[in-house]
């Protein structure tokens, strides 16, 4: 049902390709994850949907260039860095972001050149425990065979199948009771075949489980059957390690740059905490534990950044949050701006969705809903004749694409339209299946265009 009458939707996308973090995010043995893109393509089919790829809004073309053409603009860039702890040692040979080792193994340009050193050792630690830390733990300790037939792409294989990595520890500054990860990740890994998992402290859980409430009884079920479990076939093991803060990473000496091992803070539950409470509060206790390792991921986060340009559209952002501030279905507002037409602050035509608009958190379910809020109330905004973008400009034709169309040519640039990523599609999945598997993707934005040229 089309919520505007003859409404046009033009999706800019500074990859040539679409999908964003399903693409370059999801773990390639998630396939069943990326379903969600045959609604994309439902979308794309519409005549009313272009999608031009290979531009970046605020980098290839400034944001000021758009806002003529159109009578709304809807951010929803995600979040392209990632937090930093902020510690010593962060830069040296071996710690690596979880995003860069994620966006490495599914093939994100931007991190192709990586070349993680899976085989200066055997001991990984990862710092967090989110669901990307245990993508990360998984990938890592997945047989070669299995990650095979997955659209992981074939630099990483090769690179996977020389790694000596036998131990992944999976550090929390809290206990299991606050961690983030969700129960499928964390079974999963319980069931890698070949890995064992060290068995958890039965202090950091209350004696009758069945009284928590229902996920954490249910996620600490799986963490003690795991921990009652013995893999006498193992080769590889992991661990889950809990109230511990790193403080700094350690090289071989003070002249090497390779990483050696890890200083983390010991923490304790805060007296008045209750250490089996979701929000429980840990204090530092002063005591440092180190632990050895040759590779470190730090997987604490990924980050949203203000786009170039977004000031002269009087759009603010939080940097502190990470976000376009909005009100709950999605409008922008600019808390400086005063009392604002339907909200506080209220900016005309400028809407936001998905990770820009709420932070970093959230499954692809959850984005999707909080998306369908941002549009839904682009359209009631529009039936009610709210003001948009250029609504007092008495000449304003909104031309759109056609309109923007001109300058991206002027700037030399190579727009990549769905038809286009159509074409990339089909050749990344004729190469993946020479070799067995759904899709061989180009891990360069050169390669990706070259396909149109051929
Ligand atoms: C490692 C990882 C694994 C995940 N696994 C799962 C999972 O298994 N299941 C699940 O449900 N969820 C998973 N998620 C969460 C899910 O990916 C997100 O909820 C969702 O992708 C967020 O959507 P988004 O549109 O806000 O951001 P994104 O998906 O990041 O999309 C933003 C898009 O904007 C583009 N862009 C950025 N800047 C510009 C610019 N200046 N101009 C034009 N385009 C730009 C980017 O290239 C990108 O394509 C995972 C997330 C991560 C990080």
């Amino acid at each position: 049902m089309h919520k505007i009458k003859d409404a046009v939707v033009d999706m800019y996308e500074h990859l040539p390709v679409p999908y964003g973090l399903v693409r370059f995010g999801v773990a390639p043995d998630h396939p069943e994850v990326k379903n969600c893109q045959e609604k994309f393509e439902e979308v794309a089919s519409s005549p009313r949907f272009n999608f031009i790829g290979n531009v970046g809004v605020g980098h290839d073309i400034p944001l000021a260039s758009l806002r003529p053409h159109y009578d709304a603009i809807l951010f929803a860039y995600g979040a392209s860095k990632d937090k930093k702890l902020g510690i010593p040692g962060e830069d040296l040979n071996g710690v690596y972001s979880a995003r860069a080792f994620v966006g490495w193994y599914n093939g994100l340009p931007e991190y192709a050149g990586l070349n993680p050193q899976l085989d200066a050792g055997e001991d990984a630690v990862v710092i967090g425990q989110g669901n990307v830390a245990l993508d990360v733990a998984r990938i890592l300790l997945t047989s070669i065979d299995t990650l095979r037939k997955t659209d992981i792409t074939e630099q990483a294989l090769e690179t996977l199948a020389r790694s000596k990595v036998r131990s992944v520890k999976v550090v929390g500054r809290r206990g299991p009771l606050q961690a983030a990860f969700t129960i499928k990740e964390v079974r999963e890994l319980m069931n890698l075949p070949s890995v064992s998992f060290e068995p958890i402290d039965s202090s950091l859980f209350p004696n009758e489980i069945t009284k928590l409430p229902r996920v954490q009884k249910r996620i600490s079920q799986v963490l003690a059957k795991g921990s009652a479990a013995s893999e006498s076939s193992a080769t590889k093991k992991w661990a889950l390690s809990f109230l511990l803060s790193p403080k700094s990473f350690k090289p071989f000496s003070e002249t090497s740059i390779q990483l050696s091992s890890i200083d983390f803070e010991e923490n304790a539950f805060a007296p008045d905490s209750d250490p089996f409470d979701r929000n429980a509060k840990v204090v530092p206790t002063g005591r440092t534990t180190n632990i050895s390792a040759s590779l470190a991921f730090r997987s604490v986060g990924y980050k949203s950044s203000a786009l170039p340009g977004l000031t002269e559209l009087n759009v603010p952002f939080d940097d502190r949050m990470g976000i376009i501030p909005n009100d709950p279905y999605g409008r922008v507002i600019n808390p400086q701006s005063g009392p604002g037409i339907l909200t506080a602050g209220h900016v005309p035509g400028v809407y936001c969705a998905g990770w820009v608009k709420r932070g970093p958190t959230g499954v692809i379910a959850s984005t999707m809903d909080d998306a369908f809020t941002s549009a839904d109330i682009i359209a009631k905004d529009w039936e009610q004749q709210v003001p948009f973008l250029n609504s007092s400009d008495d000449c304003n034709i909104a031309l759109g694409w056609e309109g923007v169309k001109k300058e991206v040519a002027r700037k030399g640039l190579r727009p990549v339209l769905w038809a286009d990523w159509k074409r990339i599609d089909e050749v990344e999945k004729e190469r993946g299946k020479a070799m067995g598997k759904e899709r061989e993707k180009f891990t360069s934005v050169d390669e990706m265009l070259r396909v149109l040229d051929s």
